[in-house]
């Protein structure tokens, strides 16, 4: 297994498996991987075959995280990332520095997390999804989704994927990065793999770290959540979203370090809220659960 740190060297080694014919499937990630993250590795393998090239980027990226967020905090453990990587049969995996990603003059990472400043940066340029991205985590989290897009965008440029697994956990994510191949053409297949959970219906997130003592056992109100709507979707045909949303606000609520940041209904494919929630609805919630803000979704 090859461990790249600069672009320079992906770039040439992504164009020479082109040149040769390989397959390349891709999975972005920002480490501290776990059974979720290795089960779109398999699926990449899949896809780009026996003889084909699989990548994985590991890649905290600063642009998606609000200043008030966790990204200095973000769990990492490169080198147990790479035995996992290795185990797997991974071929490359990218793993550059800010400085490589996000060129600019001076050395402070503060700096280039907020492009708004006008601080001297050598980045300037951003990817942003003008439609998708307004609701649930993107009202939650303003700039999150242009962080994404844009260091998608790069990843995608610099590893020149075939096919590129995104997993269903972060649903929005997935169907906004959909979105921005197809409308920037980048010749790249999108696949979306199901959520790996944990026994109890927590999924598995690396953020599951930080849940100590009770905070885990909470965590599992996300499921719970989902499990209580459909039920409720299986007795009624129909149930108005407000109804819904209240109900599940207060099950969320009832735990004592649980707190809802939203609950959302939506068609799978388009995103675009509704008022009746019905078989084959969407349902995405955000919670946060002491400090650690999780999230969840599952179609109803
Ligand atoms: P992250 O490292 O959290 O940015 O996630 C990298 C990729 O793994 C994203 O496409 C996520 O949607 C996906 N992923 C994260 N958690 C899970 C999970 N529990 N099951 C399946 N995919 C996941």
């Amino acid at each position: 297994m090859r461990i790249v740190t600069s672009i320079a060297t992906m770039q040439r080694q992504a164009r020479q498996w082109q040149r040769t014919g390989k397959r390349i499937g891709f999975v972005p990630t920002m480490g501290y991987l776990h059974a979720g993250h290795m089960s779109l590795v398999k699926r990449a393998r899949q896809a780009a075959g026996k003889s084909g090239g699989v990548v994985v980027s590991i890649y905290v990226n600063p642009t998606q995280f609000g200043p008030k967020e966790d990204f200095s905090k973000y769990p990492r453990d490169l080198k147990r990332d790479l035995k996992l990587c290795r185990e797997a049969g991974v071929d490359v995996v990218f793993t550059p520095s800010d400085k490589e990603m996000y060129p600019q003059v001076g050395s402070s990472r503060r700096d280039d997390r907020t492009a708004r400043r006008a601080v001297p940066t050598k980045f300037s340029t951003y990817v942003v999804e003008e439609n998708l991205s307004r609701t649930m985590e993107g009202a939650s989290r303003p700039m999150h989704f242009r962080g994404v897009t844009t260091v998608v965008a790069k990843l995608f440029n610099l590893v020149l994927p075939d096919v590129a697994v995104f997993g269903a956990k972060d649903w929005q994510q997935a169907a906004i990065i959909k979105r921005m191949a197809a409308d920037l053409n980048f010749p790249v297949r999108i696949i979306v793999a199901p959520t790996l959970r944990e026994p109890d219906g927590l999924a598995m997130s690396s953020r599951n770290k930080y849940l100590a003592g009770d905070l885990r056992r909470q965590a599992t109100v996300l499921w719970q959540a989902i499990q209580i709507a459909r039920a409720a979707i299986k007795e009624s045909n129909a149930i108005p979203a407000a109804k819904l949303k209240a109900g599940l606000k207060k099950l969320i609520e009832d735990e004592p370090d649980a707190k809802l940041d939203y609950v959302g209904f939506f068609e799978s494919d388009t995103l675009l809220t509704v008022s009746k929630v019905k078989r084959g609805t969407h349902l995405a919630l955000a919670v946060f659960v002491g400090k650690t803000r999780l999230i969840d979704n599952a179609q109803m």
